[in-house]
């Protein structure tokens, strides 16, 4: 099996630029303490990345001196990458990043944005959605560019609107340095995909939970086969990794004590060779110290550490919690406006919880949600499950769910 060599480097230069003033630009600080940085080829990135799925939000719109200070903090430290989506926050992720990052002398950061194939009926829609993009983030070209989320009910538009031709035109007017695509699907589709063009990387959706569970580990082999980078999606599991049930955290802090919930999740991940960039969807300016932390003082993982992550896995698997990342794709088509994520999130923290009073809480909490937004509000159209990336069957969860609340109310009453 073929591999390229990486080389990891803490003390490269920051994008490969000098950040001075000038231009009107920001100047970047740059600190001692730099992140970790992979290189594969002729892509060279921070370990670490800042996810913009998840951005800090105020009084329900996103908080942009909270962003500013997100992005100056992991510039400062060499966490110069940055990715958004076309639907990130309602569609107004990339106006936000875009905002912030224009401060700042475009070679001093990497920006990623992707096609949304679940929306592209023709080769004209890509080119359409594409001149958007740079408006919204107001810059010239990108530096990743994806076909987002190709999975089984994706496949299509992206083949038949020829999304990987139509792109290719693109990098080869300069617009896209790197071509790549974020997939959802399982391991057969991407056997077919990573080998169908010449892809400069792929996002796969990788964590130690997903790695036993799922086919992470038949996902990571295929793309070692094929000699494409990855770049990870969801590590921490949509935040469920950095809540896990409290048997697990037990273990971790006994035999893990150096390490927070995230950083072992992180760094899980990172030690994955053909990993070379780690995105992490921060919501706030903790987030970010914590996991640049993790990746200036990078430690990789041990075989015991492997053995603990194994264990906890176990743990988290065997509490029967639903498997949603909280990536809202679902919402997106819901004709009733289900908050879906909210009912699965508070479902899996009433199943990690070892409190004695987590039925209580569960269902006080599941009564606080709209009575709109509610489990038994769902008419069981299934619109929900074509564009859920972790192919759950969400209308039966749901119901499920309802159930248990019932129970609950009942044995209350
Ligand atoms: S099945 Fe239920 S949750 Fe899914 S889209 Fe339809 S109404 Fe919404
Ligand atoms: S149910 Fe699926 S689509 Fe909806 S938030 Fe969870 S993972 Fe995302």
């Amino acid at each position: 099996m073929k591999r390229r060599d990486f080389i990891i480097n803490s003390a490269l230069a920051v994008g490969g630029a000098a950040l001075l003033a000038g231009c009107g630009k920001k100047e970047v600080k740059k600190s001692v303490n730099q992140v970790v940085r992979r290189k594969f080829d002729n892509l060279e990135m921070p370990l670490i990345a800042l996810g913009c799925m998840r951005l800090p939000m105020r009084d329900g719109k996103i908080d942009m001196a909270e962003l500013d200070k997100m992005v100056a903090y992991a510039m400062e430290h060499g966490a110069n990458y940055f990715d958004t989506a076309y639907m990130y926050v309602e569609g107004k992720s990339e106006n936000a990043i875009g905002e912030i990052l224009k401060q700042y002398k475009r070679d001093s950061f990497f920006l990623t944005d992707k096609n949304p194939s679940y929306l592209v009926n023709s080769p004209s829609d890509v080119h359409r959605i594409f001149k958007e993009q740079l408006k919204k983030c107001q810059v010239e070209y990108f530096d990743n560019y994806m076909v987002h989320n190709i999975n089984k009910g994706t496949i299509s538009n992206y083949r038949d609107n020829d999304m990987y031709g139509e792109l290719l035109k693109l990098k080869n007017d300069g617009l896209i340095k790197h071509l790549g695509f974020s997939f959802h699907g399982d391991p057969k589709m991407l056997k077919e995909v990573i080998n169908e063009h010449k892809w400069d990387f792929c996002q796969l959706q990788l964590n130690y939970l997903d790695w036993e569970v799922i086919n992470g580990d038949q996902l990571y082999e295929i793309a070692e086969e094929a000699n494409v980078p990855v770049i990870v999606m969801e590590p921490l599991r949509g935040g469920a990794l950095c809540n896990i049930p409290a048997k697990a955290a037990e273990k971790l802090k006994a035999e893990c004590p150096d390490d927070t919930q995230a950083s072992f999740g992180l760094r899980w991940v990172a030690n994955k060779p053909l990993v070379f960039t780690i995105l992490s969807g921060m919501s706030n300016l903790q987030q970010v110290k914590e996991n640049i932390d993790t990746f200036v003082n990078y430690r990789p993982f041990t075989e015991k550490e492997e053995k603990v992550a194994h264990e906890i896995a176990q743990i988290i698997q065997s509490q029967g919690a639903i498997n949603c990342t909280a990536c809202k794709y679902c919402m997106e088509v819901c004709p009733r406006g289900i908050n879906i994520p909210a009912i699965f999130g508070l479902y899996n923290l009433y199943k990690a919880s070892a409190q004695p009073n987590a039925e209580f809480m569960f269902v006080t909490n599941y009564n606080a949600l709209k009575e709109e937004e509610r489990a038994d509000k769902c008419i069981k159209c299934g619109l929900c499950n074509k564009n859920c990336p972790q192919g759950l069957n969400i209308p039966d969860l749901l119901a499920d769910v309802l159930k248990k609340v019932e129970e609950v109310e009942k044995s209350m009453s």
